[in-house]
């Protein structure tokens, strides 16, 4: 079979994967409602290399079930969903549908935090593995959530100071000392004041991700640093363990690791690490400058979409013939203590 011919892929029938709890099926009703009701609006979402309708669509339903596209560009790499939320929509859905559809809870229980803390306790092994550690003394997180990739470095003695926009997640995190602030930090922050930036799970959600980073890349001292995690495309078969349960309508853009290397390069970053995470630790040169009115891709990418697409076809099979890493976590789970099985 030509692997093109799997696509798009066919819809994920609501079976998420793990089952969704009471509170998120009812959120995602009222999403789908406004959906239809066109009360959530959409508009077209153009590849960040620039290039028109040179995709391979990948899927049309996002792993809800909700009908959003998510194609492949065929010039640079990048998985894009298109249409996408306006930004009133997503302003909209992030207040009043994210934290129910995705977590089912408006508040951080302690297992939401502790799944932050093991991230936070390997951002700082990381960190002291590449020598940064001891160097760093003021750190700001950009969407610090409860603030459990904080906490380690806070207990560690580093002034760390966190925003988000979910007021009632940020009080776990500010009950235990933390300063975590409501709302955005451009205005908060001065430029040229922080040694290390975290955006963890947040690039992704950006409409413009080329403007946000130029806007997060000027709060950082020259030659100090940045650690940015975005769900890996590569990684799927770890971490969601199939596509089907990968795309979602509310992450803008589908990073893979080739690819975001391209970009953090295009915008005057040096790169200190890189994995198929998706985990990249960068530092900012001297006399960094913003760059905006830039294209996103070189020769490197060329084909590089093969190798996404043939992974993809791997990993649905794999999943569905042989879900190993799948059983593995259930098993483990279920050791642990917890429900699923
Ligand atoms: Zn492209």
């Amino acid at each position: 079979m030509r692997v093109e011919k799997i696509f798009p892929l066919k819809k994920a029938n609501g079976q998420c994967w793990p089952k969704m709890k009471e509170a998120q099926r009812s959120a995602l009703n009222r999403v789908s409602a406004q959906l239809r009701s066109r009360e959530y609006s959409t508009v077209e979402n153009n590849c960040l290399c620039r290039s028109k309708a040179n995709d391979i669509v990948l899927a049309n339903y996002d792993r809800f079930g909700l009908p959003f596209s998510f194609k492949l560009c065929k010039e640079c790499s990048l998985i894009r969903t298109d249409p996408t939320l306006d930004q009133k929509s997503l302003d909209s859905f992030y207040k009043n549908d994210f934290s129910l559809m995705h977590r089912g809870s408006l508040t951080a229980t302690d297992e939401y935090f502790k799944r932050f803390l093991a991230q936070g306790e390997s951002f700082l092994e990381l960190l002291k593995r590449l020598d940064v550690f001891d160097d760093v003394r003021d750190i700001l997180e950009v969407g610090c959530s409860a603030g459990g990739n904080l906490y380690p470095l806070f207990l560690a003695g580093k002034n760390v100071i966190g925003f988000d926009y979910d007021a009632n997640y940020l009080e776990y995190g500010q009950k235990l000392g933390m300063n975590l602030v409501e709302g955005d930090f451009y205005q908060k922050v001065s430029s040229n004041s922080q040694d290390l930036v975290i955006l963890s799970h947040v690039l992704e959600h950006f409409r413009d991700p080329i403007r946000e980073i130029c806007k997060v890349i000027e709060k950082i001292k020259e030659n100090k640093h940045l650690l940015i995690e975005v769900p890996g495309v590569l990684h799927i078969g770890n971490s969601v363990y199939t596509p089907l349960n990968y795309f979602q309508n509310d992450h803008i853009f589908h990073f893979n690791k080739k690819h975001l290397a391209v970009f953090f390069t295009t915008m005057g970053l040096e790169i200190l690490h890189s994995d198929d995470i998706c985990r990249f630790v960068l530092k900012k040169p001297e006399s960094w400058r913003p760059r905006t009115d830039v294209a996103i891709n070189d020769g490197s990418l060329r084909g590089h979409y093969i190798s996404i697409q043939d992974y993809i076809f791997k990993t649905l099979l794999e999943d569905k013939y042989f879900p190993y890493r799948r059983v593995k976590h259930s098993v483990g789970n279920f050791l642990r203590g917890g429900q699923e099985l």
